[in-house]
Order: structure tokens, then C-alpha cells, then sequence
């Protein structure tokens, strides 16, 4: 069902990790950040609108070379009477890259079929690829939640002519959309929001478009805390939390990615926001700050003690 599994270059140092399934509270509220995997994404081929000595200069204080292996992140959110994950990752669609969640969301101590919902930030493979497993439902169980307008984009077969975005490594994603969404479709499974709604009792999702038509941030309010899932808007570390307005080439509408990720930033940042992100390295939680530079992203601290 994977039709191009794309291929990876291999990088000095990476190797497999044992399990990863990183846990803190928010609130009364246990979530665990899920590693999928890493993938190379390669800044000075798929960042759009800024110089190139600018770049070489914000990729250079971060050390990094041409290429940034970019974590994928899924996030397990247990609440009382459900088992909910805000993405479920690249499943099979990047071969031997990717798809580790299942495995780590099992240490976790979680069965597919317990799971009772999915919020999906965005129709893209690294973060709906994991609803199917050899062509079948991952998830028995689960209600999928996602933005009308990627089911209308990426489902609809009128809108595979029309992939002038899309960069090479993309030319599958219709087909792929619609192989990994298209069975929960047929079964009744999904839920779809085209404005800012609480779909769980303390989870809003607020469409947040520009990467996708309908990508969404899914925000949970518990008492004592919140935290803000902000999928796709924010991908390279070292680049676009100085300079926000910089794209990446899969972003459907690259102006109103850079909108939607400015406003974001200044309102997470004001808010003091505790902050979920998919491609951020590994376990992706942190806060922006807004700094004389732009702003920047200061990663949670490392927590290891208390039982779960
Ligand atoms: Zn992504």
C-alpha cells in the first residue's frame, strides 16, 4: 500500500533508540510524548524565503550541518475514560523511517484498540500514516478527529490533479491520504470541526491553516494546566523561531503558514503556553519565548522522579 517509500540518507551517530515514551502531567492529566522516529530534512533545500547567508548563519550557531535529523513526535493524552493520541505517525509510508509509535505507545502500556480518539493536526503522511497498518485500521476503536477542509483537499479525487505545490517527495500523498483516512471515512469513524470547538470534554481544536487547509492546534485545559498541540506550524528549530515569516516547501499555502505561525508564536509566547510539537527534537515540549531576535524555543526540563 506504501506505493514510493522515499529513501533516507544515513547519518554518522544515529542509531535506533530502546523505547521512548517520555511522561509528565499537565495538570491531573498524564501525556506521553511517542518517538515515530527521525527523519532527515535538509534546511537549504526545503526552506523558502530567506537568504542564503542568512541561513548558513542561523544553521551555523546551531552547529548544524546540511542536514537536521527532525524528530516525528506523537503525544498520548490519558483522561479518565479515554485513551486519546494527537497524531499516530508515519505508520509504513517511509519504509524502514519512521512508524515507531506503535511499539513505544505498547511501553507505554496501551493497546490499539483501547485507543478511543485520534486529532489529527494535518492530512500529511508522518502524522496520519499510522491509522492503517497493511492496508487495515490501526485503531478499531477510535474515533478520528480532523479539519473538514483536509478531508475535502487531500480526500477529494478532484484535487490530485491540482499538486502544483508539492515538492518530488510528495507526489503520493493523495493516494496516501485517502488510503489511510479513506477506511475511517467509510466506517463512520471521523469527526470533522471547521471552526474552534471543544470536541472531548477540556480539548478545543482551532483550525489553524497554511500548512494544510485544515490543520489545527488542539489545545487541553485540565485543572492546573494546559498545553497547546501545534502540529506542523514550526519545523526547523534554528530558523523559524528567529525568523518566522520562513517557510518550508510543504507548506500548501506558504504566506498563510507564515501568518498563522507569527500569530501563534506571539500568542503562545504572551500566554506563557506550554507547547506541543510534532518535528521539534525529541519529546517536542517546551516554551516560546520572545527575545530581541524573534523568539526562541526553550525545551521542558527533564523530569524522572515520583511513580506515574
Ligand atoms: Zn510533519
Amino acid at each position: 500500500m506504501c506505493t514510493s517509500a522515499p529513501s533516507f540518507v544515513s547519518l554518522p551517530g544515529v542509531v535506533r533508540q530502546l523505547p521512548q515514551a517520555y511522561r509528565f502531567r499537565v495538570g491531573s492529566v498524564l501525556v506521553t510524548a511517542l518517538s515515530d522516529g527521525s527523519v532527515p530534512l535538509y534546511p537549504k533545500k526545503v526552506l523558502k524565503g530567506i537568504g542564503e547567508e542568512v541561513l548558513e548563519q542561523y544553521l551555523g550557531e546551531y552547529l548544524f550541518p546540511e542536514h537536521i535529523e527532525t524528530s516525528i513526535n506523537v503525544f498520548l493524552v490519558e483522561l479518565k475514560d479515554r485513551r486519546v493520541l494527537i497524531d499516530v505517525g508515519a505508520g509504513e509510508f517511509f519504509g524502514e523511517v519512521g512508524g515507531r509509535m506503535l511499539e513505544n505507545l505498547s511501553y507505554a502500556g496501551v493497546h490499539p484498540r483501547d485507543v478511543t480518539d485520534i486529532l489529527v493536526t494535518h492530512a500529511h503522511a508522518d502524522h496520519a500514516g499510522g491509522l492503517v497498518s497493511e492496508g487495515e485500521p490501526t485503531f478499531p476503536n477510535a474515533v478520528v478527529h480532523i479539519g473538514q477542509a483536509d478531508i475535502d483537499y487531500f480526500l477529494d479525487p478532484a484535487e490530485s490533479g491540482r499538486a502544483g505545490y508539492l515538492p518530488e517527495d510528495m507526489a503520493d500523498i493523495y493516494e496516501q491520504m485517502r488510503n489511510a483516512i479513506g477506511p475511517y471515512v467509510a466506517s463512520g469513524q471521523v469527526q470533522t470541526f471547521d471552526r474552534e470547538v471543544e470536541i472531548l470534554p477540556g480539548i478545543t481544536a482551532s483550525p489553524c491553516p497554511g500548512h494544510t487547509p485544515g490543520s489545527a492546534c488542539y489545545t487541553i485545559k485540565t485543572g492546573g494546566g494546559s498545553l497547546v498541540f501545534v502540529g506542523d506550524m514550526v519545523h526547523v528549530e534554528a530558523v523559524q523561531f528567529r525568523a518566522p515569516e520562513v517557510s518550508i516547501t510543504y507548506d500548501v499555502d506558504p504566506d498563510r503558514a507564515a501568518e498563522t505561525r507569527s500569530a501563534m508564536f506571539s500568542k503562545l509566547a504572551a500566554e506563557g503556553a506550554l507547547v506541543a510539537a510534532p518535528h521539534l527534537r525529541y519529546p517536542g515540549i517546551g516554551h516560546i519565548r520572545k527575545d530581541s531576535k524573534g523568539f526562541s524555543w526553550i525545551p521542558m526540563i527533564f523530569g524522572d522522579r515520583y511513580p506515574g
